[in-house]
């Protein structure tokens, strides 16, 4: 049984990444040793989660201060006695980070074993108990209340209903069974709700399940810092072309103080309640929110403008967010990457198509921020050496703050222009050499770790010149 490996990749897959990682331009400058040195701890980092989890106030309803101390309190009921610090990010004012410990490798196995699909292994290392969905396997003689062990089948062998599993399998900690496997897997209607309560995760995350809802909003580091390099004023008209489930609209909208405009598309017409009911929770009235392919957002004359929502015309809005869709390679944790190669490889036209209409529906001074949560060359340096290309009134800005690494080489651009962007890379998180646990406050050591430890992903900013 493997331990917390490294991710798994299929072989193509695998080839391709390692690909960006020791291309020509990397290897002529670190070395070949060194390269593959950073390949390797991608993978392995990829695996786990970041160091960190972050949530981000709602500095319009409350204080940072008030709900450090209310976080506090809610992390000591889940795990008494572990006096898990919350800390303030020292150029974020309103992201707080809450130490992740682990893993703990000394955790006894007990002889009951749950199997759960390698997604819900993923979010069971970022706090979430198991819920009856996710479990594909249990122990013959599992009843409700017992200590169970629980592993992710990272391969997806395991059969659903089986009661033994020999398959590779990596345990992600222990819990009390809530329900039977009876429950489960043989009445006629199985029992839906939770199914292990985790007691002893291998990585302690505290859940944020329902915890100070309207007052918090939980969201990956190199995330909340998009929208303050975007940093939309209180007055303007914003719009977030691929918006669901709306993390960034959120954060944009405080920003401007919920006044003025935020226009939030996307494609997926379910994915848009998720938005309006976000902005509601946060109590936030200046998103309007529309399903729309964005890749259609331009309107070609006036008479096609209809009630304030898409399509628009163009040169219309003061800054525009492009989240892109994207592969999601710098997802963590990530046991395993479920996708092929062609997958992974098929998002650059669609960005560029998107991109395009992102140029034309910003004003002539206005700002443009392109970001993806993934770690590939094509989707992130590639794409701005041929926007910079194809849009010669485009200038690449610098940002602030710029608290992750520069640019991957290998895709064209001039040194000066890798430091204009900010790539987050899980390859350059170092082994946690900072006690996490015994954290008062936010040191030098603990930040650099929180900067670097985190998802993957890119950020680069435009300016549309006049
Ligand atoms: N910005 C979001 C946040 O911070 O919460 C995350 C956005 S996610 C990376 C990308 C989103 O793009 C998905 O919700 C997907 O449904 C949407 N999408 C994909 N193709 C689209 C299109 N052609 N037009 C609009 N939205 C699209």
């Amino acid at each position: 049984m493997a331990f917390f490996p490294k991710i798994l990749l299929k072989g193509d897959v695998e080839a391709y990444l390692r690909g960006v990682y020791t291309n020509t331009q990397i290897v002529a400058t670190l070395g070949a040793a060194e390269a593959e040195k950073k390949f390797d701890r991608l993978q392995n980092h990829l695996a786990h989660p970041p160091s960190f989890t972050t949530v981000r106030v709602n500095t319009l309803v409350t204080s940072v201060e008030n709900v450090k101390e209310l976080l506090k309190e809610e992390i000591n009921k889940q795990y008494p006695g572990t006096n898990i610090p919350v800390l303030q990010h020292p150029k974020l004012h309103d992201l707080l980070l809450i130490p992740v410990i682990g893993p703990r490798r000394t955790l006894e196995q007990h002889s009951l074993q749950v199997i759960v699909g390698a997604q819900c292994g993923n979010a069971v290392l970022r706090g979430a108990h198991v819920y009856s969905s996710g479990i594909i396997s249990a122990s013959k003689w599992m009843k409700s209340g017992e200590k169970v062990s629980v592993y992710s089948d990272i391969e997806g062998k395991c059969k659903r209903g089986a009661k033994e599993f020999l398959g590779t399998k990596v345990f992600i900690g222990n819990g009390i069974s809530e329900l039977s496997r009876k429950d489960i897997f043989c009445s006629n209607v199985p029992v839906k709700g939770k199914g292990i309560r985790m007691t002893e995760p291998v990585y302690w995350s505290p859940s944020f399940d329902g915890v100070l809802p309207g007052s918090v909003f939980l969201q990956n580091l190199p995330s909340a810092v998009v929208s303050h390099v975007l940093s939309p004023q209180p007055g303007e008209r914003v719009l977030d072309m691929c918006a669901a489930p709306g993390g960034k609209t959120t954060h944009m909208a405080t920003l401007m103080n919920d006044q003025g405009e935020v226009i939030a598309m996307d494609k997926i017409s379910s994915k848009i309640e998720k938005i309006k009911c976000n902005a509601s929770v946060l109590k936030l009235t200046c998103i309007k929110a529309f399903q729309f392919d964005s890749t259609k957002a331009v309107a070609t004359d006036e008479n096609a403008i209809k009630g304030g929502g898409p399509p628009f015309l163009p040169g219309t809005f003061d800054r525009v967010l492009l989240d892109a869709p994207c592969s999601g390679m710098g997802q963590r944790p990530n046991m395993t990457c479920p996708f092929s190669l062609k997958e992974i490889t098929s998002y650059q036209p669609l960005q560029r198509k998107l991109f395009s209409v992102a140029v034309e529906l910003l004003k002539p001074g206005g700002t443009l921020v392109y970001s993806t949560c993934t770690i590939t060359l094509s989707e992130n340096e590639e794409q701005v050496a041929w926007a910079l290309q194809t849009f010669p009134s485009l200038q690449l800005q610098s940002q602030e703050p710029h608290i992750g690494g520069q640019g991957m080489m290998g895709a064209g651009l001039s040194p000066e222009q890798l430091t204009m962007l900010q790539r987050f890379d899980p390859s350059e998180a170092e082994l946690r050499d900072v006690d996490l646990i015994t954290l008062t406050s936010m040191d030098e050591a603990a930040a650099v770790l929180a900067n670097k430890d985190t998802i993957g992903f890119f950020i680069a900013k435009f300016l549309k010149k006049k």
